[in-house]
């Protein structure tokens, strides 16, 4: 089981419903379990055309899947759940899951970044994930 760190996010249709409903999907994956969610915040969109704002959160979860085949499992929840371009980055999306953090692994591939890259710069990722992982900010300041 690898401890890992899922970015949610959401700026089209009924936003926190999407959210809510993408973390009913992971929960029903007999290979992960869900330790912690987070507060929806609502957040400005970054980069790419002009859009509506996000909402995001940001859960933890124990997964025995590897990372890619984690990735694969996000895709597909998002396709379920009506995303139209799953490969255009900063377009507006009904649903977006990222991987932040996979256990300790770091990974610089094309098609695969962790830990994911900005992370620690975005507040629509920092200030949900200190809500559910406060160690880590902790840790930056010790
Ligand atoms: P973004 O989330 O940056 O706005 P997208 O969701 O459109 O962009 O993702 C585009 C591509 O990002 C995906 O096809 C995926 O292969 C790639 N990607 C790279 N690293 C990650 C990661 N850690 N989590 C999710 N997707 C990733
Ligand atoms: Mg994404």
């Amino acid at each position: 089981m690898t401890t890992c760190f899922i970015g949610l996010g959401s700026n089209l249709g009924d936003r926190k419903k999407n959210i809510a409903h993408a973390v009913e999907h992971l929960k029903q994956d007999p290979k992960i379990t869900i330790t912690k969610v987070s507060s929806a915040i609502e957040t400005d969109a970054i980069g790419g055309p002009p859009q509506p704002k996000f909402f995001n959160a940001v859960i933890k979860i124990d997964t025995s899947y590897s990372a890619r085949r984690l990735l694969e499992i996000l895709q597909s929840i998002e396709r379920k759940l009506g995303r139209q371009s799953p490969h255009q980055k900063n377009h507006p999306r009904t649903i977006d899951l990222d991987i932040l953090l996979y256990g300790n692994l770091t990974i610089a591939e094309n098609d695969l970044e962790i830990p994911h890259p900005r992370m620690w710069e975005r507040k629509f990722v920092t200030v949900p994930l200190k809500e559910i992982a406060p160690e880590f900010f902790d840790k930056e300041l010790g």
